[in-house]
C-alpha cells in the first residue's frame, strides 16, 4: 500500500527497508549518484563555507584510506547499483595521495564515471595526471572573476592560481567545466553577469548554488540570501534566459541557453547557466544522491541530523553484503525534503544540521 504526499512522483512506501537491490527509499526514489568527501580540509577559506580560522579537521587516522574508499565505491557499484561517482571534500586536492585514489578507484570500476569539484588551487600542475588516473570531469568553484571580489569572499587572494587550475584542466581534457558560483548580497551579487559573460566566453557552464544553510560561521539569513529569480533578473540586463529544451532528468540545476539581449531569436545560444535553487525551488522528489562523509558515514541528504557509519563495520571485518545492508537502511530513511520529512529550509523551525558544507562533502 503506498500514500500520496501530494507531491508529484513521491509516494510513502512500506516501512521495512529492502534486503536486496540497490539504494531505495519510503518515497520512491532510488540514489545511483554518490558523493563522497576524500577530505575535510581545505585551504580556502569562502565566507559562505567556512570560519575564516578554519574547523576541527579530522585526524588522519579517521580518514577513509585509498583502499577504503576503493571498498566503500566498490560496493556501491556492484552490490547497490551506484552509476556515478563525484569526489569532493574540503578540498579534494588538499590530499596528496588523490592521483591514487581515483586510480585505483578506475582500476576497481573501470566504467564508472569519476567527476569532482575542486577550487582548483594547484590544479595546473595536477589536471592532466588526474585525468591519466581516470578523472573524466571536472566542476570548479569560482565565485567572482574580480581578484578583489575573489579575495575578499575566499579571504585568500588566490585568483591566478584558480584561473591557472582551470586553464589546464581544460587543456587536460577535463570538459565539459563546470563553474559553480555562489552570490552573496552586497559582496558580489552585482558581478552575475560578469561572471556569466566570462562563463560562455571560455566556453563552460556555469551554475548559480543559493546559498544554503550550512555555513560554518551560522551566518546565513533568509533576507540575506540571493534567489534564483534575483539571479534570472540581475543577468537579464545583458543577456535572455531560455529554458534547455533538454531532459533536465535528476540534475539539481534548472538548465537555460544563453543568448545575448538584443541578438535574434534564431542566434544559436552562447552556451548555457544552470540555476540550483535548493532553497527556494527545491528539487527534492527527484534526488538521486546518497553522500559518503571523509571518515565513511552515510548521508541520505545534505541537511540530514543523522548519519550512518560505514568504515567502522569495515575496520571490524564486516563483509560487502554487511556493508551494503547498513548503507540501505540509511538511505531508507532519507526524509522526503531538505532533512526532515516536514520542514523546509525557510521555515522558522528549521535547524542547521552539525556538519557544515565542507565537512560533509557539497
Ligand atoms: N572545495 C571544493 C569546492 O569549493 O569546489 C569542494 C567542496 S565545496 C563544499 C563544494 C561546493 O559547495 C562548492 O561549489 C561551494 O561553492 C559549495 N558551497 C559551500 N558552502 C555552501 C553553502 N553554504 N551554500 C551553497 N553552496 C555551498
Ligand atoms: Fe573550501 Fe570549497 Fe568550502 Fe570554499 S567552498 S571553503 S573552497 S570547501
Amino acid at each position: 500500500m503506498t500514500q500520496n504526499l501530494g507531491l508529484p512522483g513521491v509516494r510513502l512506501l512500506p516501512s521495512a527497508p529492502p534486503l536486496s537491490g540497490g539504494l531505495a527509499d519510503r518515497y520512491g526514489r532510488r540514489a545511483t549518484d554518490m558523493r563522497l568527501s576524500v577530505i575535510d580540509k581545505c585551504n580556502l577559506r569562502c565566507t559562505y563555507c567556512m570560519p575564516a580560522d578554519g574547523m576541527a579537521w579530522l585526524p588522519k587516522q579517521m580518514l577513509m584510506t585509498a583502499e577504503e574508499i576503493v571498498r566503500i565505491v566498490r560496493v556501491g557499484v556492484e552490490i547497490l547499483g551506484v552509476e556515478e561517482l563525484r569526489l569532493t571534500g574540503g578540498e579534494p586536492l588538499v590530499r596528496k595521495d588523490l592521483e591514487y585514489v581515483i586510480g585505483a578507484v578506475h582500476a576497481a570500476c573501470p566504467s564508472l564515471p569519476i567527476s569532482m569539484t575542486t577550487n582548483a588551487i594547484g590544479l595546473d600542475g595536477r589536471a592532466q595526471g588526474l585525468r591519466d588516473a581516470g578523472l573524466s570531469r571536472i566542476n570548479i568553484s569560482l565565485d567572482s572573476i574580480h581578484p578583489e571580489t575573489f579575495a575578499a569572499l575566499t579571504r585568500r587572494p588566490m585568483l591566478d592560481r584558480v584561473l591557472a587550475g582551470i586553464r589546464a584542466a581544460d587543456d587536460a581534457g577535463l570538459g565539459p567545466i563546470k563553474i559553480n558560483a555562489v552570490l552573496l548580497r552586497g559582496v558580489n551579487d552585482h558581478e552575475a553577469a560578469d561572471l556569466l559573460e566570462w562563463s560562455v566566453g571560455n566556453g563552460y557552464e556555469l551554475r548559480f548554488i543559493e546559498h544554503m544553510p550550512l555555513d560554518g560561521d551560522h551566518a546565513w539569513k533568509k533576507e540575506k540570501m540571493i534567489t534564483a529569480e534575483e539571479i534570472r533578473v540581475g543577468v537579464a540586463a545583458r543577456f535572455v534566459l531560455t529554458p534547455d529544451p533538454e531532459e533536465r532528468g535528476g540534475s539539481p540545476a534548472e538548465r537555460y541557453e544563453v543568448r545575448r539581449r538584443g541578438s535574434g531569436p534564431d542566434e544559436p545560444p552562447l552556451g548555457r547557466v544552470g540555476l540550483i535553487s535548493s532553497v527556494t525551488e527545491p528539487f527534492c522528489a527527484a534526488c538521486t544522491r546518497t553522500r559518503v562523509t571523509a571518515e565513511g558515514r552515510i548521508r541520505s541528504c545534505l541537511f540530514s541530523h543523522e548519519e550512518t557509519d560505514l568504515l567502522g563495520i569495515m575496520r571490524e571485518g564486516a563483509s560487502d553484503e554487511q556493508i551494503a545492508q547498513r548503507w540501505r537502511e540509511a538511505m531508507w530513511g532519507k526524509p522526503r525534503a531538505h532533512g526532515s520529512d516536514s520542514v523546509g529550509l525557510s521555515s522558522p523551525d528549521y535547524v542547521q544540521p552539525e556538519r557544515t558544507m565542507s565537512a560533509i562533502g557539497g
